[in-house]
């Protein structure tokens, strides 16, 4: 049997019930396949990919907290430090009530690569709770927040392990998280991104992972000769990701018209209006039927369906496997030419295999949304440094890391003679850099 056959066996037999690890390491495995057959022998002796699909930690506890009738409620947190090969563990929180060892681990494996490809030295990791954050009082999100850290500081710190915000886990979030840390541990210190501008945190960082998305495709555009500007995108989800990749589109003269949240999706034929997303979403944290009731011309949909929509591009951006085969032909049948993935995971491998196969462009996660954690990066130097860049400046860094990304991509693409095909491009450059330093470092 294949080595690379091998340790997907043991993942499999290792991990049980935890489909969407299994999903990342498989997708994984199968498009570095041809850079570790040609030194298959070294990578079985030294269990590389055994280690590499092994957490060098996963931390798992209970947070229990009081709600606002008195009642003790208990979630459980998790983080998973996967491999600090490359730098300290650096990847989201995710609080939402799907969250399970599975989630966290896909999340924290895909980590790994993405984080390698920012070029920054930063390793993979991943946590979050299966808490709720939606229809709590704000003093309930603190007293989630506050449980949630009186565990978790014992393992992170500015050189150790930095968390940032997923699903569920914004910049309220992260103060609330932050105050407590600093309470406990008596450190001023960078151990989050994601801050408030007030105490740490970086200009653009709210913004980063749509625009450093729409950066990227923009430039996976360029290089098959189109052009982002005049088309039509539909763009799934209505939170961080998805209203700064509106946003960004917009900007350079993309026309988006849908956003969609866990109840329904809008489409509308004016283009997405920003402004009122952000304060439907952001400020009043309500539904997108109250977008809706403020434009006449937008339709509202209960339910899924948003890749039903007529586009030139997709761009799901809410959560993993949003987009299925059927999703995906639906699409190419409309025309679509390009999906680019904003969220971690959003295409499942039917729906990849698909795209790839009838000539649709693919973007992957864990390149085109690397944008946010290089920019927490970026964060992390400008605490490090107790200093604070201007937005042009982390927005033009930001720029030239995506851009730079795509070229990584693309070369390692055309070096495996599978020109085009970004998702296997995305692992191997990953890959490369992150083998090489464990390697060097030994057996550890
Ligand atoms: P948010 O919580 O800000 O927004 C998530 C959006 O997706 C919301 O509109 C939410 O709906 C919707 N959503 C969440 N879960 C589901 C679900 N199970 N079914 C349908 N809709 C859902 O999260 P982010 O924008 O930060 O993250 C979105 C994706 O991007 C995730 O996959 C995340 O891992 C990934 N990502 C995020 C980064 C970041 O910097 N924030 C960086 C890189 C990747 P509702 O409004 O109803 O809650």
């Amino acid at each position: 049997m294949s080595y690379v056959d091998q340790v997907l066996d043991r993942v499999i037999s290792q991990n049980p019930a935890q489909p969407e690890f299994h999903q990342a390491v498989r997708e994984f495995l199968a498009t570095v396949r041809p850079v570790i057959e040609e030194n298959e022998e070294e990578y079985r002796r030294e269990a590389l990919l055994e280690r590499l699909t092994t957490p060098e930690r996963q931390i798992l506890f209970r947070v229990p907290w009081v709600d606002d009738k008195g009642q003790v409620q208990v979630n459980n947190g998790y983080r998973v430090q996967f491999n600090s090969a490359i730098g300290p563990y650096k990847g989201g929180l995710r609080f939402h009530p799907s969250v399970n060892l599975s989630i966290i681990k896909f999340l924290g494996f895909e980590q790994i690569f993405k984080n390698s490809l920012t070029g920054l030295p930063i390793g993979g990791g991943k946590g979050g709770a299966d808490f709720d954050p939606k229809g709590k009082s704000d003093r309930e999100v603190m007293a989630f927040c506050q449980a949630f850290m009186q565990e978790l500081y014992r393992h992170i710190g500015a050189n150790v392990d930095v968390p940032a915000g997923d699903i569920g886990v914004g910049g309220r979030e992260i103060g609330f998280m932050y105050g407590e840390y600093k309470k406990l541990t008596g450190l001023y210190e960078g151990v989050l991104t994601g801050k408030g501008l007030t105490y740490g945190g970086s200009l653009a960082r709210t913004e980063a992972t749509g625009y450093g998305l729409v950066y990227f495709a923009e430039e996976m555009l360029k290089a098959n000769g189109l052009d982002i500007k005049g088309k039509t995108i539909a763009i799934s989800g209505a939170g961080n990701v998805a209203t700064y990749a509106i946003q960004k589109a917009e900007q350079l003269g993309a026309h988006v018209v849908t956003c969609t949240d866990s109840t329904g999706w809008i489409y509308d034929p004016d283009g997405i209006d920003v402004a009122l997303l952000k304060e439907v979403k952001e400020v009043r944290r309500a539904r997108l039927t109250e977008y809706k009731a403020e434009k006449p011309n937008a339709v509202y949909h209960e339910g899924k369906g948003v890749w039903s929509t007529k586009c030139d591009i997709a761009m799901p951006c809410a959560t993993q496997n949003e987009l299925g085969l059927e999703d995906a032909k639906l699409l190419k049948q409309n025309g679509c030419i390009a999906v680019c993935e904003g969220a971690n995971m959003p295409t499942t491998l039917e729906a990849t295999k698909y795209i790839l196969d009838n000539g649709m462009l693919f973007t992957p996660g864990k390149a085109s949304n690397a944008g946010g954690v290089a920019t927490s990066a970026l964060e992390m130097s400008q605490n490090s440094e107790r200093l604070s860049w201007t937005f042009e400046e982390v927005d033009s860094r930001l720029q030239r890391i995506m851009v730079n990304i795509f070229h990584q991509v693309d070369a390692a693409a055309k070096k495996y003679d599978m020109p085009g095909n970004y998702a296997a491009g995305a692992n191997i450059a990953g890959f490369l850099k992150v083998a090489e330093a464990m390697k060097a470092q030994g057996i550890v």
